[in-house]
């Protein structure tokens, strides 16, 4: 797991985000962009973007790679973070960049600071952090899948995850506010004092709980929907006992074919749970048969942006890939190999010293600024 340095942030010209931009741009449909082609779609004023390229490169925001075919660039996870990162700082949507609160399988997670001062969460999806081997194994599902398909299903699946806790807000369910989304990055209400289930020890009435959960299961299916990941880690409880949903990505319609085996699925994981860590059984459990629609927040989604077809090509991807849980064998050759861009630049002077700034503010738990409005060129 890396840390992610925002001072470097700072310095990076608008050149620098322009030519940044252009690889990724050049990325829809390049899996390594040629020099020429970034250079073309920048169009610098004053020419120079092989030197920027170069000092991207010195940032590891973008790594230059020999292909089968040709040579060229790709943006690295820090490189596509930034990015995303440098949008909604000029959106004014966040200003400050706190400490890493969790990391999930599939997804880094921040404390961010808005210019209120209020502090609000920041999800990075990371859909392509399979490891080599796994990759190797599957080679079938990977036949058709190119270096830059982790662009394209991290930011679906940040999407996906916005336009779903919008209409379950708006519908009064228990999940977090929905602030502003861009790329791979979702931005949301923080939830405080609340710790998932999985790290909970004692609630005061297991049995309300997990009437509350599956109540919730059942209500979402009235709704026409189904978690698919409906367990401890996906589900927060306040200090008043009360759950918070979280994690959307892998949500499916209740007409979906494996509906009925994803329901069955969340319900038996709560129940399980509960008998091991409440020692709380009850024979009373929701089956499919019980749902009753009434609403057709599966349709409503499509109507938000995220249509039908982006929903099945993302199911495709997180359904059937290989889950990194299944990986207990010590094969380290490898999440580096893939997920190169997560170290951070650490070769010149001004980016070390001021890595120990953003370490110390760490500890200290304050905001690191994004935004230097002052840089317009490097001198
Ligand atoms: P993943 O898809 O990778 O599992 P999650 O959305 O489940 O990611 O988030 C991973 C962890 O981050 C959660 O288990 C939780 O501890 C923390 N987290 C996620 N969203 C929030 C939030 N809005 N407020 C507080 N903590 C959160
Ligand atoms: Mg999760």
């Amino acid at each position: 797991m890396g840390k992610l340095n925002v001072v470097v942030l700072k310095f990076l010209t608008h050149e620098d985000f322009r030519v940044l931009t252009s690889v990724e741009m050049g990325m829809r449909n390049h899996e390594l962009v040629p020099a020429a082609l970034v250079a073309a779609i920048a169009a610098l004023k004053h020419g120079g973007c092989h030197k920027v390229l170069r000092e991207l490169i010195k940032h590891k925001l973008v790594v230059y790679e020999r292909g089968k075919h040709a040579d060229g660039f790709r943006l690295t996870n820090t490189g596509y973070d930034y990015l995303a990162l440098k949008t909604l700082a000029s959106r004014e949507i966040i200003t400050g960049f706190g400490s890493q609160i969790g990391v999930g399988k599939e997804s880094d997670i921040y404390v961010v600071q808005n210019q209120e001062g209020r502090r609000l969460a920041l999800k990075l999806h990371r859909l392509g952090r399979t490891s080599f081997r796994k990759i190797k194994e599957k080679r079938d599902y990977l036949k058709h899948r190119t270096s830059a398909s982790w662009l394209y299903y991290s930011r679906l699946a940040a999407l996906k995850e916005f336009a779903f806790m919008k209409v379950l807000y708006g519908r009064g369910f228990p999940v977090p506010k929905p602030v502003d989304c861009n790329r791979h990055c979702l931005v949301m209400q923080l939830l405080e004092n609340c710790y998932p289930l999985c790290q909970v020890r004692e609630v005061a009435d297991p049995g309300d709980l997990y009437d509350k959960l599956m109540s919730l299961i059942v209500k979402l299916a009235d709704h026409g929907l189904i978690h698919c990941d409906f367990n401890e880690f996906n589900i927060l409880i306040s200090d008043k006992d009360e759950p918070t949903i979280i994690d959307f990505p892998q949500m499916i319609s209740i007409s979906h074919a494996n509906a009925e085996m994803y329901f069955d699925r969340d319900i038996a994981c709560i129940r399980e749970f509960f008998k091991r860590r409440f020692d709380y059984e009850s024979e009373e459990f929701p089956t499919f048969a019980d749902i009753n629609r009434e609403d057709n927040l599966d349709h409503e989604v499509s109507a938000s942006g995220f249509s039908k077809e982006m929903d099945s090509e993302l199911l495709r991807e997180i359904l059937t890939a290989p889950s990194q849980f299944d990986e207990e064998d010590n094969d380290t050759a490898t999440d580096e190999e893939v997920d190169d861009g997560e170290q951070v630049a650490q070769d010149s002077s001004d980016a070390s010293e001021d890595e120990e700034k953003f370490l110390a503010a760490e500890k200290e738990n304050s905001f690191t600024p994004l935004c230097d409005p002052d840089v317009t060129s490097r001198v």
